[in-house]
């Protein structure tokens, strides 16, 4: 039997890294374990995934990366030991990959068309299973990141890695000053910022969103650096009470999976409605 790979990486390639050099820098900073059974116990706190979710860390790497597979009802996200362990990863940069991750298999619709020639699993309307990219960033922001760190220690958490005073400010108005969104919402977007800086530095920040206006939504390539980052800053804006609740967003009517407040609303240069 044929096995269908269907491999969608956050970040490609790249250099070598020396993985025992970086596991003993990544020793003083923070427990990547602890982390992937963090992700992995709130997946499975809930039955409604509709799927079953593996995570694997991918061993003897030298990739940055982070892909998944995906077959009807099983689904397995990787992780590379390369990325996990780089001295460029923070822990809330690895915690927004494995978001982006999942936001591929659970984030709904806008979702991708399958490849040319494609002969693994469809879904009823001949596209993939796989939410579009823009959606994974989406929802990594929106639904996964807030239900993996509510009720940790933000203040700690941000303490070494404070965020530019535009995002503490743009969070304070969307969820009240000090309040535990606020800091997670900077939490978020300092994680974005990192996920989308792992491989190498972009020109990419909270006070220069994009300016372009996709002509049609973009599900089968990557929006622009500075796009994800919007979308990411976008999806941390949402309210408790404004963002999805459900764990699985709908993977048909993608006005569904949307915050429900304009100010954190899919940006144009990839969403159109
Ligand atoms: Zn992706």
């Amino acid at each position: 039997m044929r096995t269908y790979l269907y491999l969608i990486a956050v970040t490609f390639a790249v250099g070598l890294v020396g993985t025992k050099t970086a596991k003993a820098k990544q020793a003083d900073r923070f427990d990547a374990f602890a982390v992937l059974r963090e992700f992995d116990a709130m997946i499975g706190s809930t039955d409604e995934t509709g799927v079953k979710v593996l995570v694997k860390i991918e061993r003897q790497s030298t990739s940055l990366a982070a892909y998944v597979e995906r077959n009807s009802d099983f689904a397995t996200l990787t992780v590379t030991d390369a990325l996990i362990f780089s001295s460029r990863t923070s822990v809330d940069g690895l915690r927004m990959t494995l978001c982006h991750e999942l936001g591929h298999i659970l984030g709904g619709a806008p979702r991708r068309d399958v490849p040319l020639e494609w002969d693994g699993p469809v879904a009823h309307d001949g596209r993939s299973e796989i939410s579009a990219e823009g959606q994974a960033d989406y929802y990594a922001s929106l639904v996964c990141f807030p239900r993996l760190v509510r009720g940790h220690d933000h203040k700690a958490a941000l303490a070494g890695n404070p965020v530019q005073s535009e995002i503490g400010e743009a969070c304070d108005r969307a969820h009240g000053r000090g309040s535990e969104d606020s800091l997670i919402c900077r939490r978020s977007a300092a994680g974005g910022h990192n996920m989308l800086t792992l491989v190498r530095h972009f020109q990419i920040s909270s006070t220069t969103p994009s300016q372009m206006t996709a002509p049609s939504t973009i599900t089968n390539s990557y929006p622009d650096r500075q796009c994800r980052l919007d979308t990411i800053l976008a999806g941390s804006r949402c309210s408790q009470n404004s963002r999805p609740h459900q764990i699985r967003l709908d993977f048909d009517r993608a006005e569904q999976n949307e915050c429900l407040s304009t100010i954190a609303a899919r940006p144009k240069c990839w969403y159109r409605r």
